[in-house]
């Protein structure tokens, strides 16, 4: 059993609230689809979706930030190094060739076994048989089941 005193608890709540203000906080400057950060206008450089800022979550870029300086931030920030355009070796395009071959083979042999599969479907598929009520209008009509 923990003995738990006033004054601890009230410390520890108000970590608790410190901490869940910044989680909130985080969270607000944060794309939740990409976890970009969000420019001062709540939008993702990243995926384009602007997001509403609630006010009362603080930013959580530094408020000493002056507008200018946080221009040059984004501006180093959309200038980052996008991933390189990728050139293949010889080894690696031959691999790549190999791959389209066999995915063109693979998909290929499952549109046959799908053919297959729904000819067969069809095959099985015999006349519909006589509901129970039309077996019954045949009886009365022609005196026999
Ligand atoms: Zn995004």
């Amino acid at each position: 059993m923990a003995v738990e005193w006033r004054e601890h608890h009230e410390r520890v709540q108000a970590a608790t609230d410190r901490m869940s203000k910044g989680v909130a906080a985080l969270h607000e400057s944060l794309c939740p689809a990409d976890a970009r950060p969000l420019d001062p206008h709540g939008q993702c450089h990243a995926c384009g979706r602007v997001f509403r800022l609630s006010s009362n979550v603080a930013p959580a870029k530094k408020p000493e930030m002056t507008p200018k300086e946080q221009a040059a931030w984004w501006a180093r920030y959309d200038r980052r190094p996008q991933t390189k355009p990728t050139t293949l070796t010889d080894e690696e395009a031959a691999q790549a060739q190999l791959q389209a071959e066999f995915w063109d083979r693979h998909d290929r042999r499952r549109a046959e076994r799908e053919a297959k599969a729904a000819e067969r479907g069809q095959e099985r598929k015999k006349p519909t048989p006589t509901t129970l009520v039309e077996q019954a209008a045949d009886l009365v009509r022609t005196g026999r089941g």
